[in-house]
């Protein structure tokens, strides 16, 4: 039965490339990768000397080497000592913003996203979520290109398009500059109404007093918010870091928290069971690298060939904390939200990973935050297994990716090759060999020298 299915899908496959011209029958649609060690992306121990075939950008058979023939005029690899992951979903960043020194609208351009996305692409990230910082026409023109083939080497890029912000957040030099203003229930809803068309991946909105000194939405605009993006089959992501917020937030009917939650306390596992489908990601990075950055010093090779010097030197010189006492707050922060992280995980919620790469808070370099984030976790306590789930399938689960997150028949065949078991020390998801994308090895030595010469 099984062989029966292959070679129906080698047939079309033949069919396909004479229907594309001559020229095209070299590039083998059809590629047998044998010999790795596979993490499939289900936390399950890796299948060892694995074997999987890629057909036309999507895997179709997972398995042992042997298990799976070589089909007539496909290619083979041979991927003996490496470690193979599936590719890995941010599911929070913003993109389009950082340029360099500089960060602003003003750089929200093709070109700039662009960069942005093959960034991503570069670092093993297959997709990633833009939490609401985006607008105009452009975020929906790249997204639909990347997902036509028109850029191979490309990340998917998500959007939320304009997040809904209370009035007070809203300034020109900050990200929610394009946010829908929130000052009425009717108003919030005609926003959530505007987005529908748009088949935007969620809403996103704000919930945050900023340390006591802004009024924050209240329950009754985002009761509004959730409600009418439910209406529309739409889920709502939200940044809000406070406890009682989350636990207000989650009695509301939020889908997603777009940040770990500062502090967590028995009542809110127990509103999290009580709303099992609600996510959490992680976004552990900024927080935790105001006590912890080694890979800063020595600077890590990945960000040595894809961030220019004078912004490495600025991040370096934010670090180490030269405040005592702001040390050690900051350490303590950390410390709760290590706790907290470890213990939603033990009690069962949904944790994907968001990195906030592309944020304004400083030169949180795009693709880097990814890799930086799977430390933090384990760090925090998860298991590598589980941090590499969490960054793989439940990020592409809480995304409403079906197709990306494991390597699996009938999934896209988006996967990273590794050096070393990121199993052993969650580190070595940074010694990257290749990546692949749809199916598609990326260009990783074009796409480092642009990244280079982009001033
Ligand atoms: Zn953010």
């Amino acid at each position: 039965m099984r062989n029966s299915t292959i070679s129906i899908a080698c047939l079309f496959a033949v069919i396909w490339l004479g229907q594309a011209g001559a020229q095209q029958v070299t590039a083998a649609r059809v590629t047998l990768y044998e010999g790795a060690r596979l993490i499939v992306g289900d936390g399950n121990a890796p299948i060892e000397n694995s074997a999987f075939l890629v057909e036309n950008a999507r895997f179709t058979r997972v398995g042992r080497r042997g298990e799976i023939q070589l089909p007539s005029g496909a290619a083979r690899v041979d991927q003996s000592g490496k470690t193979v992951i599936p590719a890995l979903v941010d599911g929070h960043s913003h993109i389009g913003y950082m340029k360099n020194l500089t960060s602003g609208a003003v750089n929200y351009t093709r070109e700039n996203i662009l960069d942005h996305m093959h960034r991503f692409a570069y670092f093993g990230v297959a997709a990633s979520q833009s939490m609401g910082s985006d607008f105009g026409e452009l975020p929906f023109q790249i997204r639909d290109d990347i997902l036509a083939g028109k850029y191979p080497d490309a990340a998917r890029f998500l959007t939320a398009g304009r997040g809904l912000a209370p009035l007070v957040e809203i300034s020109p030099d900050n990200m929610r500059q394009a946010a829908f203003p929130v000052t009425t229930p009717e108003g919030a809803r005609a926003s959530v109404q505007e987005l529908v068309p748009r088949k935007v991946s969620l809403i996103k909105t704000w919930v945050d007093d900023r340390g006591g000194t802004i009024k924050k939405l209240t329950p009754e605009l985002y009761g509004a918010i959730i409600d009418e993006a439910h209406k529309n089959k739409l889920r709502v992501a939200v940044h809000a870091t406070d406890l009682r917020d989350a636990k207000d937030l989650l009695r509301a009917g939020i889908d997603v928290f777009a940040h770990m939650i500062s502090d967590t306390d028995e009542e809110l596992v127990s509103l999290f069971k009580q709303h099992p489908t609600t996510a959490v990601l992680s976004a552990l990075g900024g927080p935790h690298r105001a006590v912890y950055a080694p890979w800063l010093n020595p600077v890590h090779p990945l960000i040595l060939e894809t961030v220019l010097p004078e912004q490495i030197k600025r991040l370096q010189g934010r670090f180490p904390q030269r405040d005592p006492e702001q040390f050690k707050r900051s350490q303590e922060a950390w410390d709760r939200l290590a706790r907290g992280i470890s213990q939603l995980s033990a009690a069962g919620v949904k944790i994907g990973v968001g990195t906030d790469g592309g944020g304004q808070q400083g030169d949180q370099f795009i693709g880097w935050t990814m890799h930086a984030e799977l430390e933090n976790m384990v760090m925090a306590g998860l298991p590598p297994a589980k941090a590499l789930v969490a960054a793989t399938r439940t990020s592409a689960e809480i995304l409403g990716l079906d197709d990306l997150g494991m390597v699996a028949a009938g999934k896209s065949a988006d996967f990273v090759v590794l050096d070393a078991n990121p199993l052993d020390d969650i580190t070595n998801t940074r010694k990257i060999s290749s990546v692949y994308l749809r199916g598609h090895r990326v260009d990783r030595e074009k796409l480092r020298a642009s990244f280079m010469a982009r001033q």
